[in-house]
């Protein structure tokens, strides 16, 4: 446990809704990390949403989760020490695409990464429950990791406790919009689908203002599902309260993103399903098309500024998957994490599986439902 005089606080990096994150510097090391402040209230103490991100970030190690060093804690704070990341994705998006979009092959790299950390999250039983791009930090190499578990719980027990008040309006699942308390991994999916969308257009695809009209605007695009579509999902989650709905067609997701290619549309159709039964898992969202053919496969922006970061082509598929991956560049304790090995291999280089009654489940009775 080292003490918070160990690192020089360096430039403000961001401010959440809970905490400010700055920029900092090891005086032993002199690596430079990101110190995320979290102000204790003198009479409720640790917040349990702080306790619950350490908890559950100590144990992800996988090279898409922001990975947490150190964990210093004083009378008046609470500091985590992360690893230091160049940019978050909504502020890459905004610097480096074009009004926000970013090029193809861009956009293949991080969805691949996005889903690779989201499905370690769901191996290890850990819901995420607030992707978004703010969320989702981006280092120089093009590395995209998984950040902010201020959110997030373990799940794999009974789960009719869930709070329904998670994930950020505009990338909330719409079986958590009507109410479910049920939910399980395909909440991050849909979430995962929403991201895609907007790094394609660079825009969030569904921009309500309130519960109500946040389903408005999925079903203005996916179209309104029909009764027996409702009715089953209420069935599945009987919290669901079924209101009246105006009767929307289904639009064509190619006339919402021309730029898209088939393969891409078809994934983002799956992982964007209204009915979360139908959501296409993380894991499954990883062996489709959209990353194997090679179609879209432009240079990563080529008339990019100098210093722009081009995304890691060893971090999806390659084409020539059937070669054996060389990785001689890579570092060998990194290679262990890297997703550097095609679907053949499916558990090569993941860290071990949690046991079925994790820390997360016993972290989950200690600080109660919530
Ligand atoms: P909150 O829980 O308050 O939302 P976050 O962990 O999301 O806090 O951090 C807020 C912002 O700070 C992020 O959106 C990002 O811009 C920046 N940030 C967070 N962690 C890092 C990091 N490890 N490296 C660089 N920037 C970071
Ligand atoms: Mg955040």
């Amino acid at each position: 446990m080292s003490t918070y005089t160990n690192y020089i606080q360096l430039e403000k990096l961001g401010e959440g809704t809970y905490a400010t994150v700055y920029k900092g510097r090891s005086r032993t090391t002199n690596e430079i990390v990101a110190l995320k402040e979290i102000n204790l209230d003198a009479e409720e103490g640790t917040p349990s949403t702080a306790i619950r991100e350490i908890s559950l970030m100590k144990e992800l190690k996988h090279v898409n989760i922001v990975r947490l060093h150190d964990v210093i804690h004083t009378e008046t704070k609470l500091v985590l020490i992360f690893e230091f990341c160049d940019s978050d994705l909504k502020k890459y998006m905004d610097q480096h695409g074009d009004r926000g979009a970013l090029d193809p092959a861009t956009v293949r790299s991080f969805l691949w990464q996005l889903l690779k950390g989201t499905n370690f999250c769901h191996e290890n039983q850990v819901l995420h429950r607030d992707l978004k791009p703010q969320n989702l930090l981006i280092n120089r190499k093009g590395e995209l990791k998984l950040g902010d578990f201020g959110l997030a719980r373990a799940f794999g027990v009974p789960v009719n406790t869930f709070s329904n008040e998670v994930v950020t309006l505009w990338y909330r699942a719409p079986d958590v919009l009507l109410g479910s308390r049920t939910y399980s991994t395909s909440i991050d999916v849909w979430s995962c689908g929403c991201i895609f969308a907007e790094m394609i257009t660079g825009v969030p695809l569904f921009r309500g203002k309130d519960t109500q009209d946040q389903l408005l605007h999925i079903m203005r695009i996916l179209g309104t599902p029909s009764e027996a579509q409702l009715q089953k999902m209420a069935k599945d989650s009987p919290e669901i309260q079924l209101k009246p709905f105006p009767r929307c067609p289904k639009m064509d997701l190619k006339q919402i993103l021309p730029k898209a290619s088939p393969a891409a549309i078809d994934l983002l159709e799956r992982l964007l399903k209204f009915d979360p039964a139908e959501r296409i898992s993380a894991a499954d969202a990883l062996s489709h098309p959209y990353f194997t053919d090679t179609v879209n496969d432009v240079p990563f922006a080529m008339n990019a500024p100098p210093g722009s970061m081009p995304p890691p082509a060893f971090n999806f598929p390659h084409p020539s998957r059937h070669q054996p991956p060389r990785a001689s560049h890579v570092q060998p304790a990194m290679q262990q994490q890297y997703s550097m090995q095609p679907p053949m291999y499916p558990q090569q280089g993941y860290v071990q599986q949690q046991p079925q009654q994790s820390v997360y489940y016993q972290q989950q009775q200690q600080y109660g439902q919530r």
